[in-house]
């Protein structure tokens, strides 16, 4: 397979959180600020045809690469999107759950500290703030090891596509999967030269 070389490759992003609700899975991409974000989306989603957003999830091991691409109305400004990134458990409930569609989407993710959040507010430990020592932040369940309160917020933004082309690929399926060999071709093999 040759290498599509007009491709423009961005990774600058934060990762990729998994979020059920809307009917479907919703794939997010995290970014830290606001107006670059929505800027990216009106000058590269906006203009991709749903139909032809294709997402490849790449195992590697521990880790994963994520990569999407689709064609666009204004190929000149268009951009393919790639990450990698650690398997977590909402990947693979992700994994498990999507059932062939997703809405895509970007995210704002904000940390937060222990002052700024509700009783309510989950800890990046799974516990919820009342849960954790109220001058020492750390989590009050023997089974747990958190020593800090810890959480984030992820902002959706309502925007969103839907992504019907979704696939898991081990590394030895990548030379059959246009889309995930000019990744890989592209950010990882050309780079070991
Ligand atoms: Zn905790
Ligand atoms: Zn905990």
């Amino acid at each position: 397979m040759s290498e599509n070389p007009s491709i423009s490759w961005y990774d600058d992003f934060l990762g990729v959180a998994y979020r059920y609700f809307d009917i479907r899975m919703n794939v997010v991409l995290m970014f830290n600020e606001s107006k670059p974000s929505r800027d990216l989306w009106y000058e590269t989603m906006h203009w991709w045809n749903d139909h032809t957003i294709k997402i490849r999830f790449v195992e590697t091991g521990d880790d994963y690469w994520f990569v999407m691409g689709a064609d666009s109305r204004r190929p000149d400004t268009n951009k393919y999107f790639y990450k990698i990134l650690e398997k977590s458990a909402n990947y693979e409930r992700f994994k498990k759950g999507h059932q062939g569609s997703a809405y895509m989407r970007f995210g704002i993710y904000s940390k937060k500290t222990v002052d700024e959040v509700k009783n309510d507010a989950l800890c990046d430990c799974g516990h919820r703030k009342d849960d954790h020592d109220v001058d020492l932040h750390s989590c009050l369940y023997e089974i747990c090891d958190c020593k800090n309160f810890d959480t984030f917020q992820l902002n959706i933004l309502k925007k969103k596509k839907v992504v019907t082309n979704i696939k898991f690929l081990s590394e030895n399926d990548v030379k059959d999967d246009a889309l995930a060999w000019n990744c890989l071709n592209r950010n990882k093999y050309s780079k070991n030269d």
